[in-house]
């Protein structure tokens, strides 16, 4: 299920990102050819400027000068003499001939069919010499060129210059600019694909953690459950045809049982308001020193029963009132003090502490019982985490220390266990 969503999220990440890459690349090649272009346009007007200055200067028009010109640069150049190609072209034309005075027939139509008006023709007539540039496109090769006629005024006789340059080295130009585009994009996408699997990868862990932590919390919670129920049922079945004298055993053990169960429930709710963020945590303040003495009081009997020592250290001096909730520090308590009596053999020792050091309370609780080995300690405070040595323990589910956690979480604090000198455990929560 993850993965599909994982790769889906890709998708959709990179996919977008691409969609905004292209059409931002799109903006740009279209301003840059545009740009070429318009570049290129204002060149040729300027080259035919200068051409027609150089021209002018001429007595005669220079056939080696105008061959000069087109070997040096894109150009092509006619000379007509009262629109008849002149013998500049002839001398130069080989087996192209053909093909030159083709183009140079296209390029007149192409002069004539400009939709421009006569005055911008001849906006130059009061100059010696007149010149105008236009584009066109060639019906036979299809390539596109810049056109120029030139009517140089000067001469007698109506003599015209017509100069083409070929737009096909801006076309490759342009063309190569964006086989690069495409080549940047296509890498550009392939990065953001890599990106965007990662990032929503590490987007989707702690999800992905959170709905792990949710499977096996349900399946422990089951199986946990099963087990009570099984006996209750059973123990209902026997009841049916068990003797009197039986009656009340069985009914002890479904009541027992019952309890359990309702212990366990009560667990898991207040392990899921905690999950649901409607942990309810009412801080106020408080003595912490009175509240532990309370629970000492409360446990010294269940100690008494197992032959524990049970004491209790506090502070002389008076300690400041500390912002909690009672009744859920009161469990915290509990459960700390339920787990070292549990967890330490007949004739053990628990101390509870108290003291306060830098605006901070410290409450700890220390047994000489069985200890936790260090592979543990960081599970401990997993839900229905126990320990295998303690696994035969019927009422523990492996919940308490999960339920101190949350509780001590939502007051801001801190929990922590270590060996205790000497063997055993201490654990420790920081206010
Ligand atoms: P449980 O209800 O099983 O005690 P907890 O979450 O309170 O569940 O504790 C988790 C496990 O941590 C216990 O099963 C036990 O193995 C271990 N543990 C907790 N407190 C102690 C302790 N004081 N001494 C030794 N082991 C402990």
């Amino acid at each position: 299920m993850f993965r599909k969503v994982h790769i889906r999220l890709t998708l959709l990440c990179a996919g977008i990102t691409a969609v905004i890459m292209i059409i931002m690349s799109l903006c740009y090649l279209y301003v840059s050819e545009t740009g070429l272009y318009r570049n290129q346009f204002q060149s040729f007007q300027n080259d035919i400027n200068t051409i027609t200055t150089n021209l002018e200067q001429q007595s005669v028009i220079s056939m080696e000068w105008l061959s000069k010109m087109e070997a040096q640069g894109n150009y092509l150049f006619y000379v007509l003499d009262g629109g008849i190609p002149f013998l500049y072209n002839q001398l130069n034309d080989t087996g192209e001939s053909s093909a030159r005075s083709l183009l140079l027939e296209e390029c007149r139509k192409a002069y004539q069919s400009v939709t421009i008006t006569d005055t911008e023709k001849q906006s130059d007539s009061s100059y010696l010499s007149s010149h105008f540039e236009f584009e066109f496109v060639s019906e036979s090769t299809g390539s596109r060129y810049f056109g120029s006629v030139i009517s140089m005024g000067k001469y007698a006789s109506s003599l015209e210059i017509i100069v083409l340059s070929s737009l096909q080295p801006l076309e490759q130009q342009i063309m190569e600019q964006r086989f690069h585009f495409i080549l940047i994009d296509l890498a550009a996408i392939f990065l953001l694909t890599v990106f965007s699997w990662l990032f929503t990868g590490l987007l989707l862990k702690p999800i992905m953690e959170n709905h792990r932590k949710q499977v096996q919390f349900v399946a422990s919670a089951s199986h946990e459950l099963r087990t009570p129920l099984a006996v209750i049922l059973s123990a209902a079945e026997c009841c049916k045809s068990a003797p009197s004298e039986k009656l009340e055993g069985f009914l002890k053990t479904i009541s027992q049982e019952g309890l359990r169960m309702s212990a366990l429930v009560n667990d898991m709710l207040t392990l899921s308001g905690s999950d649901n963020q409607r942990f309810s945590v009412r801080p106020k303040p408080i003595e912490l020193d009175t509240l532990l003495m309370n629970s000492y009081e409360a446990f010294d009997p269940l100690a008494q029963d197992k032959s524990i020592a049970l004491s209790i250290i506090l502070p002389e001096k008076a300690l400041p009132l500390c912002s909690a909730d009672p009744e859920r520090i009161s469990q915290v308590v509990s459960i700390l003090l339920h787990n070292a009596i549990s967890y330490t053999p007949e004739h053990g020792r628990i101390e509870l502490s108290l003291f306060h050091k830098k605006e901070h309370f410290y409450l700890s609780v220390k047994d000489n019982g069985i200890g936790i080995a260090d592979e543990d300690k960081k599970k401990i405070f997993d839900r229905f985490y126990r320990v295998e040595k303690s696994r035969s323990t019927k009422d523990h589910f492996g919940l308490g220390l999960s339920i101190a956690y949350e509780i001590v979480k939502a007051h801001g604090g801190n929990i922590q266990v270590a060996d205790a000198d000497g063997g055993g455990s201490i654990f420790t929560v920081i206010l």
